[in-house]
């Protein structure tokens, strides 16, 4: 039978503040081992939280980038659970009162844009983590835990179940990912955990509106590990349906080395968290003229950044992506653009060449000045260096912050236009291919390019094609 998906996300985001959401430990990543960590965000009995405000302005300023409703009332609420990494035995949460519902983003498929609603989002505080001896939480003999990461601020983003594959997911994210990392509420990296997603996938034959028995996948690490586990998993259930079977309600594991989900638990229900009013935080409240004092704060987000740059510099969709994939990489494109014209040339060096040196030498685009790009294509469009030149020159600028013109001076890069250089070569190469020589002489045309080529070799391109085509005619006629 043909079934059609039925996804919905939880995303988590860690909030990039200094200190944790309830105690005035430091949130850096990769310390020693519960080395942040106090009486407050280890649960002892007699400590209090207290809110951190630049936590809520930061959940504040994504919610409303993503067009959620803030509310100006939110209830902070303790999720009753017993896990080695929670060692009060609840997390802080919020339940029936988050900080935002609703909220939609908007993302290009490719079978064109779709608004993606969201149900709501909200903040609540990290657990620790639980290292897992071996390669798998399920085969592992024991596990190790770090505190430092309790109590880390997190936004817990929802999306209404509107995704239909694991490539239409992975899209999503990477659209989240971009406008999250604009808003600078967070650094988004997936590989150190700051942005984790979980997801729920169920099936339905293609045009049904029932909705199927849904199984949730967690442990996605990577956008590649979304995309590939939610294809894996309508597979799987595609075929237990078609054998007739029943799929059972459960929380899977995604193990990446094996490309297959695993069960872990059956799943619970919102009613085995007990969920009750935290009575030591009393309500948030935000006054609404605070929460539009943030929306004042925000960029310009990506969506009106691509229209703009394409509207602006004439670049397409794809380009306008590239250069738009950052604040920082934007910022650079348009500094440059003010002062080189040729936008055209200017975006095809920025998307190719310099984004390949960039990732190469894992600069990034902050540590390099707009105007040596400029210094540097204003080189080449005035014929003193030619093209392999000027990539050989990008590399050594991203690399080192040199300026191009000096390294042209410094190492002789320059185009050789000078006869008296020129000439002996010309000879040399003459003496070297008599018969290209006599070819030339004799009427074959061709023979000419042949010769000069010969001479752009042992200069490696720095001849001036021009000059040398003159003085070849000049001597084989004498
Ligand atoms: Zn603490």
């Amino acid at each position: 039978m043909n079934y059609e998906a039925v996804i919905g996300l939880e995303i988590h985001v860690e909030l990039q503040t200094r200190s944790k959401i309830f105690c005035g430990c430091s949130t850096a990543f990769g310390d020693e081992p519960n080395t942040n960590c106090c009486p407050g965000c280890l649960g002892l009995p007699g400590s209090l939280p207290v809110l951190n405000r630049r936590a809520v302005e930061f959940a504040v300023m994504a919610a409303l980038a993503l067009n959620c409703r803030v509310q100006e009332r939110s209830i902070f609420a303790r999720k009753n659970y017993f896990y080695p990494d929670l060692p009060k035995a609840y997390q802080i949460s919020q339940d029936d009162f988050p900080l935002a519902w609703g909220g939609y983003l908007e993302v290009d498929f490719p079978e064109g844009s779709r608004r993606i609603n969201l149900l709501r989002a909200h903040l609540e505080e990290e657990a620790g983590k639980l290292i897992h001896a071996g390669d798998s939480i399920i085969s592992a003999a024991y596990s190790l835990v770090d505190y430092n990461r309790a109590g880390v601020p997190l936004l817990e983003i929802v999306t209404e179940p509107e995704i239909r594959s694991g490539r239409e997911a992975r899209l999503f994210l990477e659209e989240l990912r971009t406008l999250l990392r604009y808003t600078g509420v967070s650094d988004v990296k997936m590989e150190e955990g700051s942005l984790r997603c979980d997801a729920n996938i169920s099936l339905r034959p293609v045009g049904s509106s029932k909705l199927g028995v849904r199984t949730e996948v967690k442990n996605l690490n990577s956008f590649r590990a979304v995309e590939q586990a939610l294809n894996y998993e309508a597979e799987r259930q595609a075929r237990i349906l078609d054998e007739g079977g029943e799929i059972i309600q459960c929380t899977c594991h995604w193990d990446d080395s094996r490309k297959a989900t695993a069960v872990m638990r059956l799943k619970e229900g919102a009613a085995d968290y007990r969920y009750f009013p935290d009575p030591d935080l009393p309500p948030l409240t935000l006054e609404r003229s605070a929460i539009e004092a943030l929306r004042d704060k925000l960029p310009e987000l990506p969506r009106e950044k691509r229209q703009r740059l394409q509207e602006r510099y004439g670049l397409n969709a794809e380009e306008a992506a590239i250069i738009a994939a950052t604040r920082e990489m934007a910022a650079f494109f348009e500094q440059a653009a003010e002062d080189y014209s040729d936008h055209r040339n200017l975006v095809n060096w920025v998307q190719g060449d310099l984004i390949y040196q960039l990732r190469e030498s894992g600069k990034e685009i902050t540590q390099l000045s707009p105007v040596l790009l400029i210094e540097l294509l204003e080189l080449l469009d005035g014929g003193e260096i030619n093209r392999p030149v000027a990539k050989e020159l990008l590399e050594e600028m991203v690399k080192s912050g040199a300026a191009p013109r000096k390294l042209v001076q410094q190492r002789g890069l320059g185009k050789i236009a000078d006869r008296g250089e020129l000439a002996p070569l010309v000879e040399q190469v003459i003496a070297e291919n008599p018969a290209a020589a006599e070819n030339y002489r004799s009427g074959k045309k061709k023979a000419l390019a042949f010769l000069v080529g010969k001479v752009m070799a042992l200069t490696r391109g720095r001849a001036d094609p021009q000059e040398l085509n003159r003085l070849f005619q000049e001597i084989l006629k004498k």
